[in-house]
């Protein structure tokens, strides 16, 4: 990169855009020139569009060339920056323009920060009260009072801006002026933490010194659910803090972004600032101002903070660091787990990877020395460790169309009598996976997928999981004609309901799964109020997985806990792994003892025998050691290469193609699998065909992929996504 010093008025500058170019364009720098990371506005054709000065221009026919339009009135983008986003695109392969995108992703940019108005509740009444009008008051109220922009307040409630126009009239709304982006208010970071264990202590005065120091590092924080990682990495966010740099908190779901904002108030006396799709536009624009501006000190978000322009990035926490839904699988295809290990090397930061069951890839970054592990062994004060035990469904097998042994239903009316909570959990949203012609075998699928509809029985439509497609339940069958004989088959949460409604018909029974929320913010209320007791039979999906705080549950029953172990995915294992140590964590965190009950045909199972036995490294070790032999991740590499094309024929064709042309793969001795129909081999009308790259750790993967790749020629049509380091493999 050339040196930082301004280039002057009508020099050559290469400047990246935000359109979806392969390369800089070289502009003249504006009037009163412009340094390397300026962030300005270029015309590009008729229009005018995003840049960031990425260094000096080619300085071909400079005369020619046109000239900035002028530079935003933004920080420039730190040199840091600049060099994660080249990694990071080289590392995923994928363009530098959509690295920029994701760096930029906060409305207004090019717009001037000015005063300008907002429109909060007023204490006026209308005379007239439209359904119109109440929509806009309902939002303003369902906010909390937070005011909005004319735009953003009539986009909410999806009217015209001269309906909030006559609210104003009449007083029901006011407009206020407010400066357009503020800083957060500032967190306090000498109050004191809660009184650590000497675990706890042990492990916060580790990573504190590390944060202290300055500087990269790692550190792998394994701790059961409820050792209390979250009050050891606070004192990290403190430590930070008081080094005046800023810190990062990344969490697997904005559910649980509430329950955290919470606790960071309680101990720093101000809320972080918040980053995730649930956030309003305003609220995003001012947070990535106020970041760079140095007027936000801790963010809270999801994966996509990491692409915010920090100024001095001290720290990054990734909390349920295992969690599959730090893999971005649309777009940019990259892993934030992996991408705030990159960011922090870069900026000189330390990282908190926190988890009670590590991903197998930060499992092994530990035991070769790359990571520090850290951990914590026992639950916080009285809290013990649920007890699990296996129900074996060949001794005790439900009626059929059933789900529930006669154990679990006992276990659960204990619960019941004792006035505790007990959560269900099934990992599949919806009424029935499958909807059968008991006259024909027939199963309804999506027009549009390789997919079997699911039942909602709530919304009363089947819907496909792939593309979102929904149609009613019909009353004859799609394929025979047969009236009546169409049949759900298999449980889902909401079937799963109406048994527990029928078996404990007492018991006040809540359904959490995440389709059945409107929003965000009604998950979380919905998690409060069971949280507080407003339930007494949870039946959850995978969402109930994810740290959440259930004071009063002691019983844990798992449904089926054979149905991640089927279809032989590289990470099955891991993942029932994870996932039902994780759901038995939620049972008995206070001070009443949880029990897990686990239900499978295969009590044998070396994964399910593990889950039981509680020996979490013996666990690891087998697992690595067949992940090792067969040449593996994390012992080994994988690409996933997915095609895509409404011609199936072309799409073959090109896939054949690609086969035959490996030489760039065969010299680092890659190995090419495929191609062969992708396990849904059609999705919202494409055809899908999947190859995939096996190569050994430490060769040059992307570098060998992106040549072989620049032999194709893709027909418009076909889309081609390459994956690095595959998580899904759909
Ligand atoms: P984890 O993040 O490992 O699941 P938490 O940090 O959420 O655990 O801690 C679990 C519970 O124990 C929380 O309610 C937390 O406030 C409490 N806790 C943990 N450590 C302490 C401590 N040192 N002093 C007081 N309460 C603690
Ligand atoms: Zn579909």
């Amino acid at each position: 990169m050339p040196d930082s010093a301004p280039f002057p008025t009508g020099t050559p500058v290469a400047v990246l855009t935000t359109e979806p170019l392969d390369r800089l364009l070289d502009y003249r720098a504006p009037e009163g020139g412009c340094a390397v990371g300026s962030f300005v506005e270029v015309p590009l054709g008729p229009r005018k569009v995003l840049g960031v000065v990425w260094g000096a221009g080619q300085g071909f026919d400079t005369a020619r060339l046109r000239s900035v339009i002028r530079c935003l009135d933004v920080p420039p983008m730190r040199e840091e920056m600049q060099h994660f986003l080249q990694r990071a695109a080289d590392y995923t392969l994928s363009p530098l323009s959509a690295m920029l995108r994701l760096a930029t992703r906060a409305p207004g940019l090019m717009n001037p920060p000015h005063m300008r108005r907002l429109y909060a509740l007023g204490q006026g009444q209308p005379e007239r009260m439209t359904p119109a009008r109440a929509r806009v008051i309902a939002v303003l109220r369902e906010h909390g009072g937070l005011p909005f922009t004319l735009g953003e307040l009539a986009d909410l409630a999806g009217v015209s801006p001269g309906v909030v126009k006559g609210l104003v009239k009449a007083g029901a709304v006011v407009e206020v002026a407010a400066p357009r982006d503020t800083a957060y208010p500032p967190l306090d970071h000498a109050r004191p933490g809660k009184p650590l264990s000497a675990d706890q202590r042990a492990a916060a005065q580790a990573i504190c010194a590390g944060v202290r120091k300055g500087g990269y590092g790692t550190w792998l924080l394994k701790g059961v659910t409820g050792s209390g990682k979250t009050e050891v990495y606070l004192e990290a966010v403190a430590t930070c803090l008081r080094a005046g740099r800023q810190a990062l908190v990344l969490l697997p779901e904005i559910a649980l972004t509430s329950e955290f904002l919470k606790r960071v108030e309680a101990r720093f006396g101000a809320r972080a600032a918040e980053w995730h799709s649930g956030v309003t536009m305003t609220e995003r624009r001012r947070l990535w101002r106020m970041v760079g501006a140095g007027g936000a000190q801790l963010v809270v978000g999801a994966r996509s903070a990491l692409f915010l322009p920090f100024r001095d990035l001290g720290l990054i926490v990734v909390d349920e660091e295992h969690d599959p839904s730090y893999k971005q699988e649309d777009g940019v295809h990259y892993h934030a787990r992996d991408m705030a290990v990159l960011r922090a090397s870069i900026a000189g930061a330390q990282v908190v990877l926190a988890s009670a069951t590590p991903s197998l890839e930060s499992w092994a970054n530990a035991q070769a020395g790359k990571y520090h592990r850290l951990d914590l062994e026992e639950r916080f004060g009285v809290a013990e460790l649920p007890q699990i035990d296996a129900i074996d469904l060949r001794a005790y097998p439900p009626e059929r169309g059933r789900w529930i042994s006669e154990p679990l239903q006992q276990a659960v009316d204990q619960r019941l009598q004792a006035g505790e909570q007990a959560l269900l959990f099934l990992n599949r949203r919806g009424y029935a996976p499958l909807t059968v012609c008991r006259a024909c075998g027939h199963q309804i699928g999506c027009d549009h997928c390789d997919a079997r509809m699911v039942e909602h029985r709530f919304q009363n439509r089947l819907m496909c999981h792939q593309c979102g497609e929904t149609k009613p339940i019909p009353q004859s069958c799609p394929s025979c004609g047969a009236e009546d004989r169409l049949a759900p088959v298999g449980p889902g949460v909401e079937r799963l309901a109406e048994e527990a409604e029928a078996l404990f018909p007492d018991a006040r029974i809540a359904i959490l799964s995440s389709d059945l929320a409107a929003s965000a913010r009604a998950m979380k209320a919905r998690v409060e109020e069971i949280a507080s007791g407003k339930a007494d039979v949870i039946i959850g999906t995978q969402i109930v997985a994810k740290g959440h705080n259930f004071p009063l549950l002691t019983l844990v029953g798992v449904i089926d806990a054979d149905l991640g172990l089927q279809g032989g995915d590289l990470r099955a294992g891991e993942r029932t792994f994870q996932l039902m140590r994780q759901v038995a964590g939620r049972a008995g965190r206070a001070d009443r003892k949880g029990l897990a009950l686990i239900q499978t045909h295969q009590p044998d199972h070396p994964v399910i025998k593990a889950i039981l036995s509680g020996d979490d490294e013996g666990f690891w070790r087998a697992e690595a050691a067949q992940r090792q032999a067969a040449g593996m991740p994390p012992f080994g590499r994988l690409a996933g290469i997915i095609l895509s094309g409404p011609d199936l024929a072309v799409l073959s064709d090109l896939a054949n193609h690609m086969v035959r042309n490996t030489a760039p793969l065969r010299a680092i001795g890659a190995q090419l699998f495929g191609p062969a129909p992708a396990p849904i081999a059609r999705i919202r009308g494409r055809h899908r065909i999947r190859l995939l790259v096996k190569a050994a750790k430490g060769v040059a993967l992307q570098d060998a992929l992106s040549r072989w790749r620049a032999q194709f020629r893709l027909p418009a049509n076909i889309r081609l996504v390459i994956d690095i380091d595959p998580q899904s493999f759909y």
